[in-house]
């Protein structure tokens, strides 16, 4: 039997949050938004391994993207960062 689950950990713990756009999902597991698929149990377990073995990458990829969106400061420092451990290193 299929069951509409998040496309990213299949999780079936998703809530419709706006019932005129089908496309719009939330999932409370993985605050997934945006539109869920219709899978079966192979899909869903296949689905569920491949969030288990990869979410970190999945999460950390977002985190970055957040990150670069947010500001462009962070880089500058990041820089500053580099400069001092070089310094550190030829003491
Ligand atoms: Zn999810």
């Amino acid at each position: 039997m299929k069951k509409h689950v998040c496309p990213r950990c299949g999780s079936s713990n998703i809530d419709w949050i706006i019932p005129q756009v089908w496309s719009k999902w939330v999932c409370k597991d993985c605050s997934y938004t945006g539109p869920a698929i219709e899978a079966d149990e192979d899909l869903i377990n296949e689905i569920k391994a491949d969030w288990e073995e990869n979410k970190e990458k999945y999460l950390e990829e977002e985190d970055i993207r957040a990150q670069r969106i947010l500001s462009g400061e962070e880089k500058r420092l990041d820089d500053e960062m580099e400069l001092e451990e070089e310094d550190e290193l030829s003491d």
